[in-house]
C-alpha cells in the first residue's frame, strides 16, 4: 500500500489541498508507527461521528492495524446497517473493556469533536492514555489534547476530512466500497442531505468518486431516512400540534418535549432526530430551538438559517457550543427553567434575529 498510484495523483489534482501537507505527513507517520489504534467520537453519536469513525476503521483495518472504535453511548438504529457498526464498543455498556482498549492503544484518533468533555466520562481515560493522539474535526476552537490537530471548521463534515486525509496520504486506490459508504453517510447527514454547507463544488467531485467506488447513494439515503418507527411520527404529530411555539416577529420557533411525553410515545434513541430542523421550513423562521428532557439533564439543540450564530447563543445562554447554524448544550435545571432561560435571552438577540429574518424574505 506504500506506492503512490496514478489514481491518487489524479484525484489529488482535482480537489484542493485544504489540509496542510505537514499535518498529512504527521498523521501518516503516526499511523505507520502504530499497531493498536482506538477511534473515539462524541456523545450521542450522529451520522458523521459514526461515518468518519467506521471509514477510518475500515481503512486502518485494511492496513492491518488492530482497530477498536469506541462511542461514549448508544447510537441510533438507523446507523446500525453501516459496515463495521456491529463491532463498535459502547463505553456506557462496556466500561472496563473500553478503558482497557484506551489505556493499551498506541494511537487514538479523536474524530468529530473538539474538546474532551464532548466524549463524557471517557475523556479522562483518553487524556490519561500514553497513546499518541490525532484529532480530525470540523468544530470551532479545538482543544489542545492531541499531538496532531487536524481542525478545519470550514469543512462540512469530518467524514469528508477522512476522505481527504486518505487521498492525500496516497491511499485513494485502496479506499474500499465499505469505506466509501461510511464517508458518504457522514457527508450526507452533516449537510442535511446536501441542503446546507454544501455549495463547495468539490463536494460533488468527492461524491462522484465515492459512487465510482461502488456506493449506492439512493440506497444509503433510504437506509438512513426511511428507517423510523411509527411511534416517532406519532410523537412528531404531538410535538408539532401541542408543543411548537412560534415567535413570528423575531423569526423564531421553539419545540419542547418532557420525559413523560417521550415515554408516552415509546421514545427510542434516534426518534427525535431532525425534529429541531422542522420549524425552519416555516416561512420567515430563521432560528429554532428544541429543548428535550433527557436522563439527568435537559438537552438543547439549536439551528438557524443564514448568519444568525446559534453557537454564540448556545455558549452565552447555556454554556454550550457548536457550529454557526447547528449547536447544542446541556442544562442541569428543569425543563421549565431551561425554557425560561431561552425565552429570557431572546430580547437580547432581537435585532439580529429581525435582521436575518428580513434577509430571508
Ligand atoms: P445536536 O443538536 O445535533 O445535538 O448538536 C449539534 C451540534 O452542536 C453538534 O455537532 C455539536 O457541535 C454541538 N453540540 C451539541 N451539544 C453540545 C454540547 O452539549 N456542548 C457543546 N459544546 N456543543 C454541543
Ligand atoms: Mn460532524
Amino acid at each position: 500500500m506504500q506506492n503512490i498510484k496514478f489514481a491518487d495523483v489524479k484525484l489529488c489534482s482535482m480537489i484542493s489541498k485544504i489540509i496542510d501537507e505537514d499535518l498529512i505527513q504527521q498523521a501518516k507517520e503516526e499511523i505507520l508507527n502504530a499497531n493498536k489504534v482506538v477511534i473515539v467520537s462524541h456523545v450521542s453519536p450522529d451520522g458523521d461521528a459514526i461515518g468518519s469513525s467506521l471509514a477510518l476503521c475500515q481503512f486502518l483495518t485494511n492496513m492491518e492495524k488492530e482497530v477498536t472504535v469506541i462511542m461514549p453511548n448508544a447510537f441510533p438504529d438507523f446507523l446500525k446497517w453501516m459496515p463495521g457498526a456491529d463491532q463498535i464498543l459502547v463505553y456506557a455498556e462496556k466500561k472496563a473493556q473500553s478503558e482497557a482498549a484506551i489505556a493499551n492503544a498506541d494511537l487514538i484518533f479523536a474524530l468529530d469533536f473538539n474538546v474532551l468533555h464532548r466524549i463524557g466520562e471517557m475523556g479522562t481515560y483518553v487524556a490519561d492514555s500514553k497513546a499518541r493522539k490525532v484529532m480530525v474535526d470540523h468544530h470551532l476552537e479545538p482543544g489542545g489534547f492531541a499531538d496532531v490537530i487536524i481542525s478545519y471548521p470550514s469543512m462540512p463534515s469530518t467524514s469528508e476530512m477522512i476522505f481527504r486525509l486518505i487521498c492525500r496520504m496516497g491511499y485513494f486506490t485502496d479506499l474500499t466500497k465499505e469505506c466509501a459508504e461510511c464517508i458518504y453517510t457522514g457527508m450526507m447527514t452533516d449537510t442535511g442531505s446536501f441542503t446546507y454547507n454544501s455549495n463547495n463544488p468539490e463536494l460533488y467531485i468527492i461524491i462522484s468518486e465515492l459512487i465510482k467506488k461502488g456506493i449506492n447513494k439512493d440506497d444509503i439515503h433510504s437506509k438512513v431516512y426511511n428507517n423510523y418507527s411509527a411511534d416517532r411520527f406519532r410523537l412528531m404529530g404531538h410535538l408539532l400540534s401541542e408543543n411548537m411555539k412560534v415567535y413570528p416577529e423575531i423569526g423564531t420557533a421553539l419545540l419542547t418535549l418532557s420525559s413523560a411525553e417521550l415515554k408516552k410515545y415509546n421514545f427510542r434513541k434516534g426518534d427525535t432526530e431532525g425534529f429541531v430542523n422542522i420549524p425552519l421550513s416555516i416561512k420567515g423562521i430563521i432560528f429554532t430551538a428544541f429543548i428535550k428532557e433527557d436522563v439527568g439533564m435537559v438537552k438543547i439543540s439549536l439551528r438557524s438559517h443564514g448568519s444568525f450564530p446559534t453557537n454564540e447563543f448556545s455558549a452565552e445562554v447555556f454554556g454550550g457550543g457548536g457550529h454557526l447554524n447547528a449547536s447544542g448544550a446541556e442544562s442541569y435545571v428543569s425543563l421549565a427553567e431551561t425554557v425560561k432561560k431561552f425565552e429570557d435571552a431572546l430580547p437580547k438577540y432581537k435585532e439580529r434575529l429581525i435582521e436575518e429574518m428580513n434577509k430571508s424574505k
